[in-house]
């Protein structure tokens, strides 16, 4: 005998219940079926509803019956015709009728007791299954009908009845034996107490049913028909990268069903796998695609079978000087819980014997409390022991395999993965047969936890980076464009996949978890909501996403003052806004702290240079212990341009105009004529040699004239080089007439840095630094003779993108 059981989606519709007929028909070889149906999907919800809503004494469960009657109307309309549909509304009726006369007396008393909802709650299989046998024989089965609470025995524990095995396979052996149909159409779910109560399984039951009917009868294979394509590694509706599991022994199905993974209720393994009976887990809409087969399964090398999680957990801790050493705590508290019946779902205790920590539904919490409270009172009054505290607002995540135990490094990886992302860890348990590993989170990171882990285990070598880009100007829409061209490249070499799921601009926000599609985002942002820093913050945090990075392409003191709020939730920044790095030199060490905090990254390096290796240059030598001693550079391009053209005939103003035409120049040129954005780039390079400096002390010799720096707009500045062109003149002609150039240099050496024009010689490496190249000479330690020189472009648009897709980049591999 085969048992087959069919899920809520799987008979949920005209269209699913023909589609089990057809499965049935295919199904190989002939021989006796007992199929159990559950209720026609989300129904038993409805009636939980309705009978809430009349124990509530709200009149309104009238119209949840009126919903629950239309939706079953509809489907034996669709289902049957004209001739057979007449039977079976009567049949239906009745039974709804009297569903009615039981919550129109629950709504006279005004109170719902368990057992009247048990009663409520078996309505849904009783009905969905008189429908199902009607259409087998509709279609040429001869399918008998027949009610399981005729079968299956329990005890009186209403929403949640033990089975009495002794009895219940008795009556199922006996019944198959002196029935000879070869289809058998049961409800699922639903049981009856010795005297005969109607009594529930628990929510999902009908895959229990199922299983005790397949285990007393001996059955060669029990079938679970559902909406997916069997057993995952992980929820496909939080986790949309799961894959199917083809095999997975009973021990690991059980372990993960427990664990959250819905697809299988938990007790459903147990009577099967005591008789070593396989369960195939098929999915309904895709019956050829292979499912998931439960059995003892062969060696497998693999440590990690697969993850889920379990929501709505609280944390019960008993704490207390008065337990180490002194047996029978753990006992009391656990009895204390199981005389509420309240369901443990997690136990840790540490080595000192000073804590017990157990994990249960968030919904018994309240009755948790008292009870333990209440046996452990002497204790507390005597305080040799904390009252029981209680945490809310978690939930678990688990990893199960049962190759775990031969594999190191499996919960280092777990946390490592969980730590680097900013996913604080409250309590761990790994069971001592190393099956299971499981971690107490935070509610709100269950999905990103779910999905790193998914990644770590099943997904490697892709990795998915999140990047949410404030500023999508020059060097913002460059950099989106570079992202496109190499996103092939990227996930094919480097095995990352990054998406870019946030942008703004000054005026508009645009978010999508799922990656904005970059061909067109020009257009969708100007539909996006109005750009409001604060909120793009707080969403940007409430989004969790895994692996996220703020990228800053803007030059707002703004945006750069916000930085802290994502390092310290573990998003990295990248960034080409030098304003938080020329800062206070406390944010820039917070900032730096707070990365290495959070584990996240924090990278500017086109904050000099833009795209040229600077920094890391910098860092690398720093990090691998070398000195410097100083540090000689010409770092703005800009100025560079400017007295490269600032030759003969030319008016200074003009080629400071064509400077800023040219995009060379920061948006106000003021900011590099004065010396200002030289300064803070040499202020960065200082603070990443090791100074503690700030802008304060940087000496600026300036050559501009009092009235040019003091003047208060744009265009009175450009007024003012007019008036000062003597004062350009002059310095161009002093230099000239020695055979030198004028360079705008930066210095620093022993903790002190100046910024100043210069007149370089035609032997100085500056000399013939073209157009708007960068020039830094390190002189350190090791690069004593001969200083390390970094050279080449350090201005445009492009070259900056490229600098900050490396950071990126470089954040990503962290
Ligand atoms: P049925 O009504 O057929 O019993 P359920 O809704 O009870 O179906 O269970 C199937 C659902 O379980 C799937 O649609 C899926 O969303 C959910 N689920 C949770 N975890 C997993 C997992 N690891 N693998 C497959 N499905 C899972
Ligand atoms: N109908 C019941 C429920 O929704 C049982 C089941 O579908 O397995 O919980
Ligand atoms: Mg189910």
């Amino acid at each position: 005998m085969q048992v087959l059981k069919f899920g809520g989606t799987s008979v949920g519709s005209a269209k699913a219940i023909d589609q089990v007929c057809q499965i049935l028909k295919k199904h190989k070889p002939a021989g006796r079926y007992a199929i159990v149906v559950s209720a026609l999907g989300g129904t038993t919800d409805k009636l939980i509803r309705c009978g809430q809503l009349a124990g509530e004494g709200q009149e309104q469960y009238k119209s949840v019956l009126q919903e629950i009657e239309n939706r079953h109307l509809d489907t034996i309309r669709e289902l049957f015709p004209i001739t057979a549909q007449s039977s079976m509304i009567s049949q239906l009726k009745k039974k709804l009728n009297a569903l009615e006369n039981l919550c129109d007396g629950i709504f006279q008393v005004g109170e719902l007791s368990a057992r009247s909802l048990d009663k409520i709650m078996s309505y849904g299989e009783l009905i969905s299954c008189v429908i199902v046998a009607e259409k087998l024989r509709q279609q040429g089965f001869s399918a008998t009908c027949k009610d399981s609470r005729e079968l299956i025995v329990t005890d009186n524990n209403y929403g949640h009845a033990t089975v009495n095995f002794h009895a219940t396979n008795h009556l199922i052996t006996e019944y198959f034996a002196q029935h000879p149909a070869d289809y058998f159409v049961l409800p699922g779910f639903v049981a009856a107490a010795a005297d005969g109560d109607t009594t529930t399984l628990g929510r999902g039951g009908s895959d229990y049913t199922a299983a005790i009917i397949a285990a007393a009868v001996n059955a060669d294979l029990l079938d679970i028909w559902t909406d997916v394509s069997g057993m995952m590694t992980a929820d496909p509706r939080l986790v949309s990268q799961a894959l199917p599991i083809a095999h997975i022994s009973y021990e690991e199905a059980m372990e993960l069903s427990h664990f959250g993974a819905k697809v299988i209720y938990p007790p459903t393994i147990q009577p099967v796998m005591d008789k070593r009976i396989p369960i195939w887990i098929k999915n309904t809409f895709a019956p050829e695609d292979y499912g998931t087969l439960i059995q003892d399964t062969e060696e497998r090398s693999f440590p990690v079978t697969g993850i889920s999680g379990i929501q709505h957990i609280s944390l019960l801790t008993l704490e207390g000087s008065g337990m180490v050493g002194i047996p029978g705590f753990s006992k009391r508290l656990f009895e204390a819980l199981l005389q509420e019946r309240i369901n443990v779902i997690f136990i840790t205790q540490s080595s000192s014997e000073h804590s017990i920590t157990v994990g249960i539904h968030e919904a018994d919490m309240l009755k948790a409390k008292t009870a333990v409270d209440s046996e452990f009172a002497q204790e507390i009054h005597d305080k040799r022991i904390d009252p029981l505290q209680v945490e809310k607002d978690l939930c678990i995540v688990a990893v199960v395999g049962d190759k775990m135990k031969n594999h190191h490094g499996t919960s280092g990886k777990l946390f490592g993965t969980l730590g680097r992302n900013g996913v604080n860890v409250r309590a761990i348990a790994q069971g001592s047969t190393e099956k299971n590993i499981s971690a107490v989170i935070n509610k709100a990171d269950l999905k990103k936890a779910l999905n790193l882990i998914h990644e770590a285990f099943f997904e490697a070598p892709l990795k998915q980076v999140n990047l949410f880009v404030a500023g999508v100007g020059n060097v913002g829409s460059k950099l989106l464009e570079q992202l496109q061209q190499q996103q092939h490249y990227l996930q094919e070499e480097l095995g990352l996949q990054i998406r870019v799921a946030g942008m703004a601009n000054s005026k508009n926000a645009l978010f999508s978890e799922y990656g904005i599609g970059l061909h067109d985002w020009k257009n969708q942002l100007t539909q996006g909501d109005a750009m409001d820093l604060a909120s793009f913050v707080e969403r940007i945090k409430a989004m969790n996403l895994r692996n996220s990075v703020f990228v800053d392409n803007t030059a707002s003191a703004d945006v750069a003052a916000v930085y802290h709020e994502f390092l310290q939730h573990g998003i990295s920044v990248v960034t080409c806004n030098k304003i938080a790095c020329s800062s206070d030199y406390a944010y820039y060490k917070k900032l730096k702290d707070l990365a290495r905090k959070y584990n996240a990254s924090f990278l500017f390096e086109t904050n000099v240079g833009a795209g040229l290796p600077v920094i890391n240059t910098l860092n690398d030598l720093v990090r691998s212990g070398d000195r410097v001693q100083s540090i000689e550079a010409v770092l703005s391009g800009s100025l560079n341009f400017v007295f490269n053209h600032f030759v003969n005939g030319n008016s200074f103003r003009s080629v400071v105009k064509a400077a800023q035409d040219e995009g060379y120049t920061e948006p106000d040129p003021r900011i590099d004529l004065s010396g200002k954005d030289v300064m803070r780039k040499i202020l960065i390079l200082a603070r990443e040699s090791g100074a503690a400096i700030e802008m304060d002390d940087i000496t600026n010799h300036s050559f501009l004239p009092e009235a040019c720096l003091d003047a208060p707009s744009v265009a009175d500045f450009y007024e003012t080089l007019d008036e000062h062109a003597d004062h350009f003149q002059q310095l161009y002609h002093e230099a000239a007439s020695a055979g030198k150039r004028l360079k705008f240099v930066a210095r620093y050496a022993d903790g002190q840095a100046s910024v100043g024009l210069q007149c370089v010689a035609p032997d100085h490496p500056f000399y013939k630094l073209e157009g708007k190249d960068n020039i830094v000479l390190y002189t350190t330690n090791r690069y004593q003779e001969q200083p390390l020189i970094v050279k080449g472009a350090g201005a445009g648009a492009d070259v900056t993108a490229s600098g900050i897709f490396a950071d990126i980049i470089r954040s990503a591999r962290l």
